[in-house]
């Protein structure tokens, strides 16, 4: 059993840190201030591979494995977790679906400009109506020819106006329940595919999530992703691996709270001494760093799962995204109140930490589903 990151892990950390630091803090305040996309942030990222990491380099992605992944999206969530969510959902439920599900066709396609952040990518599950309950989605794909036609609507998706191409899942055969979805690969600039207003969002506020609607929206049958009916399963199985980058996403955003926190309190002083000093903020100082150190430990073993196509690696990644993100709700509400009033200050760092975290726990499978889908394969043992 080896704990230590590899040569090229580390390597990938140290540049995306410093992209991290060099690049994304400066603008980080202003942006969620004003609510405003990552556009600027983009070419950087595609210039370091970051958009294409799902990718393999023979369609001009860089190719990494899990773990590498992983560091790379808590290192951007360690500053920003828009950027962060931004990079996971163009790799993670976009270009990882099509690699694993698509023909060589799609991926000859799709992939080379999605891997060079030419294009982002989204996933288009989440219904005004289905969350949780991914089966009772009301999108029909109808097959007319060699097209299928698209109705129905789309809520809460990721990198929606900022991005191009989207795995879409639609029912195609309401007689069969769960077996009769269908996943298909559907770009933003098909007739009939409408992106709805932004959301108005507690945090992530760089990045961008929005509904779809799809009106007779015509997708050529090509695109179909996998045969008729898996859709289901490309969805799932789909989030049983990008639920690795939630984690590393609430262990970033967790990071860089309670480093904001050590700082302030060893500057803060009260009754004649730093607040370091004073016990109760120990305790809280030491918890934080003993639980984001273990929720790094099950996201990075989840990862090495992935890579290593082991056993077990969706329960990893249950239990890693569920620990990681319950975590870190709790270690940003401890660098708040380390913080006093400062942490509750739009000025600081931690306010934003704060309300960023606290989506963690609730997309790609909120607490409760992770508890029932661990319970599941526990019992199943
Ligand atoms: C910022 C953001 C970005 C998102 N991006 C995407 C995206 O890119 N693509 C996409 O498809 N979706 C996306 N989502 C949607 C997200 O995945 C869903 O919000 C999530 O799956 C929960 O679904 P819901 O909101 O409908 O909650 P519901 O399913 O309505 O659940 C409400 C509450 O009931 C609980 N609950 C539900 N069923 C059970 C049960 N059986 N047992 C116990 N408790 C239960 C839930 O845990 C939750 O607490 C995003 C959401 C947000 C907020």
């Amino acid at each position: 059993m080896d704990f230590e990151l590899n040569e090229d892990q580390q390597m990938i950390r140290q540049m995306v840190r410093d992209f991290a630091e060099e690049k994304v803090r400066p603008g980080v305040l202003k942006r969620d201030e004003e609510g405003r996309f990552i556009t600027e942030l983009l070419p950087g990222l595609a210039e370091l591979g970051l958009l294409g990491m799902a990718s393999p380099e023979q369609y001009g992605g860089s190719g990494l494995d899990m773990v590498s992944t992983a560091v790379a999206i808590e290192e951007l969530a360690r500053v920003c977790a828009s950027t962060a969510v931004t990079v996971a959902v163009t790799n993670g439920v976009c270009q990882e679906p099509i690699l694993r599900f698509g023909n060589d066709e799609q991926k000859k396609k799709f992939l080379p400009p999605l891997a060079k952040g030419e294009h982002l990518g989204g996933f288009a599950l989440t219904e005004p109506g289905a969350g949780s309950d991914a089966a009772a989605i009301k999108t029909r794909a109808v097959r007319q020819g060699d097209h299928y036609i698209l109705d129905g609507a789309k809520a809460w998706i990721t990198n929606t106006h900022a991005g191009k191409v989207f795995v879409v899942i639609a029912v195609t055969d309401p007689g069969k329940g769960a077996k009769g979805i269908s996943g298909f690969i559907v770009t933003s600039d098909t007739p009939g595919f409408h992106f709805l207003p932004e959301e108005k969002k507690m945090g992530l506020r760089a990045s961008v999530t929005s509904g779809i609607s799809f009106e007779e929206c015509r997708v050529p049958a090509e695109n179909r992703l996998g045969e008729e009916g898996i859709g289901l399963k490309v969805a799932l199985a789909t989030l049983e691996v990008s639920r690795i980058g939630i984690a590393a996403q609430a262990v970033g955003i967790a990071q860089g709270a309670f480093e904001e926190a050590v700082k302030h309190s060893k500057v803060r002083e009260t009754f004649g001494r730093p607040i370091c000093e004073h016990e109760a903020v120990q305790v809280m100082l030491a918890e934080s760093a003993t639980a984001i150190e273990g929720a790094r430990l099950m996201t990075y073993r989840a990862a090495a799962l992935k890579d290593a196509k082991g056993p077990g690696q969706a329960q990893a990644s249950s239990m890693a995204k569920l620990f990681a993100s319950e975590i870190a709700k709790d270690v940003c509400d401890k660098a708040v109140q380390i913080h006093g009033a400062y942490g509750y200050s739009r000025e600081y760092p931690v306010e934003r930490f704060y309300r960023d975290v606290r989506v963690t726990t609730i997309y790609e499978g909120t607490s409760e589903i992770q508890r029932m889908v661990i319970a599941r394969s526990l019992l199943k043992e």
